[in-house]
Order: C-alpha cells, then structure tokens, then sequence
C-alpha cells in the first residue's frame, strides 16, 4: 500500500490495536464474512485480531464439544493465513473458568459445575477441572503455533469458590485466592509454551488479592462498556456492594435539577439506563476506597476519571489491554445497537490509552448474534483513533 502524503502519524500510539473476532457469539459467521471484516481492519492499520471459538473450535480432543456449526480445521488455518496476509497477530481465546456452557451441558462434565444446575462456571477446586482445561487449552494453542500471546478469558467468574468443595479453600485463601490460583497456574502454563498470557480484569478488580497469584507477564484486559466520557460521572465499583448488590454507580447529586446539562445526551443515557444514584464516596466502603480512591480523579466523587482501574493494574506491575465494545452490553435501539454510545465507547478507550502513555492498546470486543457486517464502522473507528 501506498500512503498518501495527508496521512497522519507514520508512527502508531498504541502498539495493539486489535478487534474481537466472536464466532461464538456471532453463530453464522462464516470464515469468508470473518476475512472481510479483516480487510476493513488491516485498510484501517489495525494489527491484532482476538479470535473467540468456543464450542465453534474443531476440538478433536474432545469431538463433543464441537458445535454442529463449527470451523474445521481447514478453516482455522485459512483464517490465520489470511491473517498473516493482511498483517494481523492472531490471540486465540479459550475461557477457562466461566462462559463454558459448552462443556458443562454435557451429562459427563456435570459435576465439574460449581454450582449446581447452573451450567456456565466450573468448580475450580474439582480435580478434574484443570486437566480439562489444559487439555482445551494446549489443544488450541497448538493449532496456533505462531501466536505469541494467549487469551484464557476468565470473565465473569464472580461466584466462584462458593461451592461445598471450595469452602474450605476459601476460608484459607478467600475468593480471590481461589480464583488467582486457578487462573495463575494457566497462566504459568501459557508462559511455559513460550506465550504471554491474557486475563479479562472484572474478577480480579472485584477480588484484588486475585492478581498476587498471576505471574507479572501476564496481561490484564480491562474491558468497560458504560464509559462514553473522560471524566465520567459513572463508575463501576466491581470491588464494592451498593445497597447488597454490584451496581454502576454515579453520585446523587447528579439527581439535583439541571446539574445533568452538564453531560452530553449520550452520558445522560448511560446513567439512566445502566447507573443508580448512591451517597459517595461514603457508599462505597473504606476497603473500596482504601484500594481504589487515589485512581479516581481530582474531581471525585461529582466526576470520575474514566478507566479508573488502568493505573491500578499498572501500578500492581502489569501490561494492559483495554477494550470497549463495537456490539455489547445491552441497549439496542430497535433491534438494532446504540451507535451513539458504542462510538463514544471506543473513542474514549482510544483517548485514555494514549494520553496513559503506557497501556499496551485497545481490542473492541463484538457481542451478540448479529450480521457481521454491522461491526464495520466500529472496527473503522477503533483502527482510526488508536493509530
Ligand atoms: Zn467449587
């Protein structure tokens, strides 16, 4: 490609500067559809492609688990092919704690859930558990032998360790013990096979003493839908229980009349459909705010800088990704995603990676079983404001 002499920069902000590829979540995707948004991304400079299979992985270890719309292999190696041609590093994702409904639904896997009837959490304390998981895990690697870097997901893992089973090592080591360990020894595991390991953030900042059990290679991947501003008014405390519960949280005097002129109609969304008022800081709890507090900005509690939790991780000695969404996390408008805030989304990720200075870079993530194509100007955009 030639550039043209108006092209900005020559040099990238941000070295990774990737898109999700779910073709877990987005069930008809076919290889075909998944190489065209690849083109939009590689015409945009972007450099990473996260690929999520789940159960659309052609597993031979365990053919069961294939879904009857999975890839074959053929189609995993034109994919990494056209990758390499189009310039992009292929992270392969396989979760492996949390999001495995795939695995847990079937009759042998069943007493391998950390809660009963509940199919999408595994009990880590099981000794069968991990065995699987590396067998998955190890299984997917090897299909991707170039890659450098490994996602093991691990979102969403919040209830784990609540078990009978567990109980004991949770009194011993508490939640964040349980959970660090599990994904810790992961983690060593993707190191000992030459590759960086990548975590999702939201277990470990709601259980901080998680990340004492991960080695520092490790990448955090901090993902946060609700931001759409920096400073926000809007902070997602995952650490603290607002009124008994996890809950977004903007400070009440928000409520007061006409202070909310003071944000745009897009953040004015965001607080009434996904935040609740509460009493900061006070609400928050002193543990909160003892871990927490410095990261939040000058203007706290009226505004929060967003984020937050990015110098945190930095500060604990790790490498950061952070992600925003292109389709994800509610709010559709007519069947059809809020574009409006998905863009201000991405457009403040871009922002406060590169005025941190030091986050490794951004991958908007896709959620949601839609037409592929409809990610195309979120994928333009996260390629352009993070060049
Ligand atoms: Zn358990």
């Amino acid at each position: 490609m030639i550039e043209s002499p108006r092209e900005p920069a020559s040099t990238p902000s941000l070295s990774v500067r990737g898109f999700h590829l779910n073709f877990e979540s987005y069930q008809r995707m076919r290889v075909d559809e998944a190489v065209r948004l690849m083109e939009v991304a590689a015409s945009v400079r972007m450099n990473v492609l996260l690929v999520e299979y789940g159960p659309r992985f052609p597993f031979e270890s365990h053919p069961y688990l294939r879904a009857a719309n999975a890839l074959t292999v053929a189609d995993v190696e034109r994919l990494l092919a056209e990758a390499a041609r189009l310039g992009l590093e292929v992270i392969p994702l396989q979760q492996s704690i949390a999001h495995l409904e795939y695995v847990l639904r079937h009759e042998q896997h069943a007493g391998l859930r950390e809660r009963a009837g509940r199919d999408n959490l595994l009990c880590p304390t099981h000794p069968d558990v991990m065995p699987l998981v590396k067998s998955l895990v190890q299984e997917v690697m090897s299909r991707h032998p170039k890659a450098t870097r490994f996602h093991l997901g691990g979102d969403e893992a919040r209830k784990v360790g609540q078990c009978s089973r567990c109980e004991p090592r949770r009194r011993q080591l508490s939640v964040g013990g349980i959970y660090g360990g599990h994904m810790g020894d992961l983690a060593r595991m993707v190191l000992d096979n030459g590759r960086r390991p990548i975590i999702w953030d939201d277990t470990p900042c709601a259980f901080p003493d998680a990340l004492d059990y991960l080695p520092r290679e490790t990448i955090i991947n901090y993902w946060d839908y609700i931001v759409v501003a920096d400073p926000t008014p809007v902070l997602i405390p995952r650490m603290a229980h607002i009124d008994g519960a996890p809950r977004v949280v903007h400070d009440w005097r928000w409520m007061l009349p006409g202070r909310r002129k003071a944000v745009s109609e897009v953040q004015r969304d965001v607080m009434k459909n996904y935040s609740h008022a509460a009493r900061l800081p006070g609400a928050l709890g002193k543990r909160y705010l003892a871990e927490f507090g410095k990261y939040l900005g000058y203007a706290f509690p009226r505004w929060v800088r967003a984020l937050p939790y990015l110098e945190y991780y930095q500060d604990r000695g790790f490498d950061v990704i952070t992600s925003p969404t292109a389709m994800g996390n509610g709010d559709m408008v007519d069947g059809r995603p809020n574009i409006a805030r998905l863009e201000a989304n991405i457009t403040t990720h871009a922002k406060r990676c590169k005025e941190n200075g030091r986050a490794l870079g951004m991958i908007t993530t896709a959620w949601y079983n839609m037409p592929p194509e409809l990610l195309v100007d979120r994928i333009t955009l996260s390629g352009r404001s993070t060049w």
